[in-house]
């Protein structure tokens, strides 16, 4: 029997080694697209901006005695009847069973010169531009711009962040959206949010300023957070339910038989609806499981992911357990680990990074207490 991982990064490195910890012995191919060994994206928009990491250090555990790399190469097209993955090299790779863990990919604004940040090149070719006369402005004020944000004023730099929405909101809510847009403003950023209107001033293929709600911003730099979407062209054609929201998967991260998915590509069973759940903890624990699946089928265990996801910025780190954003503030502004109950069931923590295990069983003694929604 032969697997074929498609996706070389968080979840794509996890199924290989989760395959392998349940005692499959078969040939594993890992095809990945990006160059580089395995790595891990968190600290891109944090330690390597900011330059206090070096890029060796974001590196995944190695995987050459593991699996067959075919990184640098990517999947084109799926053909189901012939159970192969077409590259972009020319050749073809046989499955038996197929893991797809291809992510996602920046969302752009479209205007020549942008920035966006999703791999080691992007963050490394983006910190190479920033000195502190360097006049950023970072369109999208989402958890990835506001990291980005903290990142260039440790570099000495005051961004201007523009979005039309208030700062983090839609994913952490807004007590937390307040606080830590305070704390940006606190540190030196210039927040324009939420505006109504955007347009970019672009001139012989530069970008001159950021025009928000009339007010001119100059740019030297402009870096785009608007989101991402997921990498599913290759599928085009394949049938499989793939469509620009993502490929569809069943709670044991399954697309067909033989085929599962993992990550950030992924359009998973939430609650009775299909969500996008693009944290770190989801990527790995969902390709525990489709590895688990494509094993053992049925007998695998089924999956209801709880979301867990936090982030580093301005001094902080802030993390949140929740199917929902938490809307008003906390039952108690001042307790280490935060709650939210009163029919929300989220717990997070302001200060700290608080361990995904304490946080979900704080999540399942307030989700007895009553219904969240
Ligand atoms: C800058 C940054 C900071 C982050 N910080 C945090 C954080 O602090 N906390 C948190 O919870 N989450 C964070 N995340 C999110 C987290 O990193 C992602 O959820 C995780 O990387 C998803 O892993 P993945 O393997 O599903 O997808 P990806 O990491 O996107 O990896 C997919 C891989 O597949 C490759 N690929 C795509 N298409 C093809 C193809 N056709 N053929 C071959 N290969 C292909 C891609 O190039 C990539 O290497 C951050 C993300 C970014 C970008």
């Amino acid at each position: 029997m032969e697997i074929v991982v498609v996706g070389g990064s968080a979840a794509g490195a996890t199924a290989v080694r989760s395959l392998r910890a349940k005692g499959f012995d078969g040939a594993i191919t890992l095809v990945g697209d990006e160059a580089e060994a395995p790595y891990s994206r968190v600290p891109l928009s944090k330690q390597v901006l900011a330059g206090t990491a070096v890029a060796e250090s974001t590196r995944l555990p190695a995987l050459e005695d593991q699996a067959v790399l075919r990184t640098g190469t990517a999947a084109i097209r799926l053909d189901q009847d012939r159970q192969v993955v077409v590259l972009a090299d020319g050749t073809e790779a046989h499955y038996d069973g197929l893991v797809i863990a291809t992510g996602a990919r920046p969302r752009r604004l479209g205007v020549a010169g942008e920035h966006g940040l999703r791999t080691i090149e992007d963050s490394l070719r983006l910190h190479a531009q920033l000195t502190p006369d360097t006049r950023v402005v970072i369109v999208g004020a989402g958890v990835l711009g506001m990291e980005i944000a903290s990142s260039c004023l440790a570099l000495g730099i005051r961004p201007t962040l523009v979005d039309k929405q208030p700062p983090l909101r839609r994913v952490f809510g807004d007590w937390i959206s307040a606080r830590l847009t305070q704390a940006a403003a606190d540190a030196g950023a210039r927040i324009l949010a939420p505006v109504r209107r955007l347009r970019i001033d672009v001139s012989r293929e530069r970008i001159r300023a950021v025009i928000a709600d009339g007010c001119r911003i100059r740019a030297d730099v402009l870096i785009s957070a608007i989101g991402d979407v997921p990498a599913t062209e290759w599928l085009a054609g394949s049938g499989l339910p793939a469509s620009d929201n993502g490929l569809e998967v069943d709670n044991r991260g399954r697309v067909t038989d033989r085929i599962t998915a993992a990550g950030d590509v992924t359009l998973s069973p939430v609650g009775g609806a299909l969500r996008r759940l693009p944290h770190w903890t989801h990527a790995i624990e969902q390709a525990q499981v489709a590895a688990a699946a494509l094993v053992a089928g049925d007998a695998a265990a089924p999956y209801e992911p709880l979301p867990y996801y936090w982030t580093e910025q301005f001094g902080r780190k802030t993390t949140l357990c929740a199917h929902t954003a938490p809307i008003g503030p906390p039952d108690d502004h001042n307790a280490e680990i935060l709650t939210w109950s009163a029919g929300q069931a989220v717990v997070g923590a302001l200060n700290h990074k608080a361990p995904v295990g304490r946080l979900r069983r704080l999540h399942a003694s307030l989700n007895s207490e009553g219904p969240h929604r």
